[in-house]
């Protein structure tokens, strides 16, 4: 029997409830097809910076590297929250364990479940048809960029006395570029042959680089896609106006977290949607949603996001194309079913069934 060793990292607010969810799936699958999943389980986030005073202890970096897959459910809440640049936060876990496992590639799909079309607040003609793919780039951009906050008297109040400046760094080189630019077209050529590139090369030098590449490396090898640039601020219109008509697309990192965050409204809730970072090595595999501190303990959260990660796992890191799909099937078979978590269930549609966590688990492990 083959075994995969998948790390477990629950993190804070609901991720213990919903990762549960996705070993119970993971377990189902396992025992379908004839694979064994051995689990260690790690800590990122707050519970690291409770237990350990830093969100991504060593200890955690090393059980995800030794790891065949990692599997992260979400960080952070108001316990952590400080503007104290000196202070830890939860985040620094994400954006440590991105870096350290070198995942540049974020792939975040959208799609709509028929059934959870009245969930969207975009009228069912214009969320018709969304299928897009979301390729951000992860390990470069504004969130890796040299910073710095710090007194003197450019940044002085009125009252002439020193007071604070802060900057931000945005750089990119040509080789991270590059390799998201090719992810992206190879991705492109899988689907339906079409990439939009997200850029503000009107303003940003990086932009204007990225631009660049990108056309490069498209006219060189990948003449066969569709190439589109697209400005951010005009992107965010348009994926609201126009979903459908995205397919693959291609972004920086900072664009590409606020635009998959509004991408993932298209579908009603980020409780449906999943995500995977992808390098050179171990993957890493997490629900788009954060860690839901305000529904924590509850038993309400939706464990969708979670168990579609566990579904891009499968499909990403060990090639189980057939489990994927049951996965997929078992989560239609569901909602079409009318069972809902609150947060996807709709007040005038008296034949939603509401229920927990664990439970709408339980039933797509049933619906296998
Ligand atoms: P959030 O995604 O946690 O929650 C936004 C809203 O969506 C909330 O009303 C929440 O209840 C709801 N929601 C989210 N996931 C849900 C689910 N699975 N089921 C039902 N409802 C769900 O975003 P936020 O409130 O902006 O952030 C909360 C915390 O999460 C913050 O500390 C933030 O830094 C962190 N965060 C972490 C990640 C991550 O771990 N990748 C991503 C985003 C935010």
């Amino acid at each position: 029997m083959t075994t995969y060793k998948i790390c477990l990292l629950p993190g804070d607010g609901i991720g213990p409830e919903i990762i549960a969810e996705g070993v119970k799936v993971l377990d189902a699958v396992g025992k379908k097809y004839g694979m064994d999943f051995e689990y260690s389980e790690a800590l990122l986030g707050g519970c690291a910076i409770d237990e350990c005073g830093t969100a991504l202890p060593d200890e955690t970096l090393e059980a995800a590297k030794a790891s065949d897959a990692v599997l992260l459910a979400a960080v952070g809440g108001p316990k952590w929250d400080t503007t104290d640049p000196d202070k830890p936060r939860p985040e620094q876990g994400l954006l440590g364990i991105r870096k350290g496992l070198g995942l540049y590639t974020n792939l975040r799909p959208v799609q709509i479940f028929t059934s959870l079309a009245d969930a969207s607040t975009l009228k069912p003609e214009v969320i018709d048809g969304v299928d897009m793919m979301i390729v951000r780039e992860l390990t470069g951009g504004l969130y890796f960029g040299e910073r710095e906050r710090f007194y003197d008297e450019e940044g002085a109040g009125v009252d002439g006395k020193s007071g604070q400046r802060a900057y931000d760094t945005l750089e990119y080189r040509e080789y991270e570029i590059d390799r998201i630019a090719r992810q992206a077209f190879e991705a492109a050529r899988k689907r339906r042959g079409k990439v939009h590139s997200v850029d503000k090369a009107n303003v940003l030098e990086t932009s204007r680089m990225w631009r660049e590449i990108v056309h490069r490396i498209h006219d060189e090898e990948y003449a066969d896609v569709e190439l589109e640039d697209i400005l951010v601020d005009n992107c965010a219109m348009q994926l609201i106006n126009r979903p459908a008509d995205f397919d693959v697309v291609i972004t920086e990192n900072m664009f590409g977290d606020i635009l998959s965050d509004e991408a993932a409204q298209i579908s009603g809730s980020l409780g449906m949607l999943a995500s995977a970072s992808l390098g050179d090595g171990v993957a890493l595999y997490e629900p788009s949603h954060g860690s839901a501190p305000d529904i924590a303990g509850k038993g309400i959260a939706n464990p969708l996001a979670q168990i579609l990660s566990v579904q891009m796992m499968l499909q990403h890191s060990f090639n189980m194309l057939d489990a994927a799909n049951d996965i997929q099937r078992a989560i239609t078979a569901v909602l079409d079913k009318g069972y809902r978590t609150g947060d996807i269930a709709d007040a005038s549609t008296p034949s939603d069934k509401i229920v927990g966590c664990s439970k709408m688990g339980d039933l797509v492990v049933e619906n296998l």
